[in-house]
């Protein structure tokens, strides 16, 4: 009875429970994907009350797939989607409007005027962010000055700004807590990440009542219960995290220096850089990890918009592929990439290019190229845009990197793993559990009711799979040089076209 942590993992096209038993091990789960919302072009929607029942919809399947009862449950652990903005009525619990989210780009013209403004370095040096619509501090405003009666209600005291996390515990809890947790928090834009408060300049500029923003609390320990009513039982909420934050935390990255990353749509690297902040000049973030026990550790990030997206094109778009685990043993087929390179800017270059008018382009083609050159070519780039990434980090928090935590779907893929390890240098290691992000919410969760500490957690992380470099180190500078020229000359073809 009562021995297990429940995860709610409330992520962007779905979400999912998973409860863990007392080693840490999962026993089961369930996932229920819920509607996007695309009212204009660049909009991306979410209805927060459908976010909510599909939340407490996979409690009650994982919960009956595991023949366990509410009863059971001795903590629950939270990670969400980060950034994405929902403001709701405090006195009906209703959101005022459809969540932004954060792939939304509706704020866009709005951050190029503060842009122009000058203000770029401004809320860099205090949150870590570029000024971007991703995150949390345009959306707000935006949401105060388009939906009716929003500012006047948020005047009276009546409006809440959360993001998932805050949302969620609001919910949970019947209304008795308006919190949100530090990694969270240093995602909106207006939290400053060195005073750890919200920035009373940067909300003057936005134009942001303080008196909607939610209290700042640490990722691990009690600071709020579920409420009798919602769940049946007052539970624990012991663990709070930004989904990629809570995968570092699942991947045991606890020491400066550990790095993971997340093979999914994109990819996310992040650098555990300890108690310091460390600051990035060529458009790495910094922000916070984790806040336990008040002590605050930071994290360098790098994003790379098209990863497992471009194998998702590779079956939908070009149809030459039915499943993404074909692409493994295609790529081995192709024997070496036969001169293509293949730079999948999509949608733009992320970390370190910020290239946003870039758009794909494939290099090197001749005669001899089969589908499998193609499928092998995007597997590459993700490896490469990886190393890019790697690199910057390197040189701006001055570690060398030997060794990588690895997760999310692509990283299922050996091919994918053995390349990134020749063309990085460095050992790579997928765990049992991939699951690394409800993992990460679970540690906290245990950790924050006193279950565990970080050594015992360290020692609960096993390896599946590990990759050591084999590639002579001539070849490795010959790829990566030719994978830099097509970059540049992605980049050289980019311009404000008309599409
Ligand atoms: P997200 O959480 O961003 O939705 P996931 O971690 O679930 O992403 O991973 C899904 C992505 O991984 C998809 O883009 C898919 O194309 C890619 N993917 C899944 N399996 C493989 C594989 N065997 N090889 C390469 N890519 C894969």
């Amino acid at each position: 009875m009562n021995k297990y942590i429940l995860a709610i993992d409330q992520g962007t096209t779905s979400s999912r429970v998973i409860i863990f038993d007392e080693e840490g091990l999962i026993v089961s789960f369930h996932q229920k994907e819920f509607k996007q919302y695309f009212p204009k072009p660049g909009y991306v929607l979410h209805d927060a009350l459908e976010i909510w029942e599909s939340v407490v919809f996979c409690i009650d399947k994982a919960l009956s797939k595991a023949k366990l009862k509410i009863d059971d449950i001795m903590a629950i652990g939270i990670t969400n989607q980060r950034e994405t903005t929902v403001l709701w009525d405090k006195t009906t619990s209703q959101p005022l409007a459809k969540a932004i989210v954060w792939q939304s780009s509706q704020t866009k013209d709005y951050c190029d005027e503060l842009i122009d403004k000058g203000y770029l370095d401004k809320f860099k040096s205090k949150t870590g962010l570029i000024i971007n619509p991703y995150f949390s501090g345009t959306k707000i405003r935006w949401l105060l000055d388009n939906v009716d009666n929003a500012r006047e209600m948020a005047k009276a005291g009546n409006v809440a700004f959360g993001t998932i996390d805050s949302w969620l515990i609001w919910k949970l809890s019947n209304g008795k807590y308006h919190i949100t947790d530090y990694s969270n928090a240093s995602r909106t834009l207006i939290y400053n990440i060195h005073d750890l408060k919200w920035d009373e300049e940067l909300l003057a500029i936005l134009d942001i009542p303080e008196n909607i923003l939610p209290k700042v609390i640490a990722s691990s320990g009690i600071n709020a219960y579920t409420d009798r009513e919602v769940l049946g039982k007052e539970i624990p909420i012991s663990g709070i995290a930004g989904d990629q934050q809570a995968a570092l935390f699942g991947q045991t990255c606890f020491n400066p220096g550990d790095v993971k990353n997340t093979y999914g749509t994109g990819c996310f690297l992040l650098m555990n850089t300890g108690m310091e902040p460390k600051s990035s000049k060529n458009g790495l973030l910094t922000t916070i990890a984790w806040g336990i026990d008040g002590k605050i550790e930071y994290a360098l990030e790098g994003s790379i918009f098209v990863a497992g997206s471009a194998i998702q094109w590779l079956r939908d778009g070009l149809e030459i592929i039915k499943s993404a685990d074909e692409t493994e043993e295609m790529a081995r087929k192709a024997k070496g990439n036969l001169g293509v390179y293949f730079v999948p800017a999509f949608v733009g270059l992320g970390t370190p290019y910020w290239e946003e008018d870039a758009r794909g382009s494939f290099f090197g083609l001749t005669r001899g190229v089969t589908k499998n050159h193609i499928v092998r070519s995007a597997l590459e780039a993700i490896a490469y845009q990886t190393k890019d990434v790697v690199e910057l980090m390197q040189k701006e928090a001055n570690i060398k990197l030997c060794d990588l935590k690895v997760d999310g779907g692509a990283a299922k893929n050996n091919f994918l793993l053995e390349f990134q390890s020749d063309i990085l240098n460095c050992n790579i290691y997928r765990p049992k559990i991939n699951e690394t992000t409800a993992l990460g919410a679970c540690y906290l969760a245990g950790m924050g009711i006193g279950l565990w500490d970080k050594s015992t957690i360290k020692n609960k992380w096993v390896v599946d799979k590990a990759f050591h470099p084999e590639m002579t180190e001539k070849k490795r500078q010959e790829l990566y040089y030719n994978w830099q020229r097509a970059l540049k000359a992605c980049v050289a073809f980019a311009d404000k076209m008309n599409y």
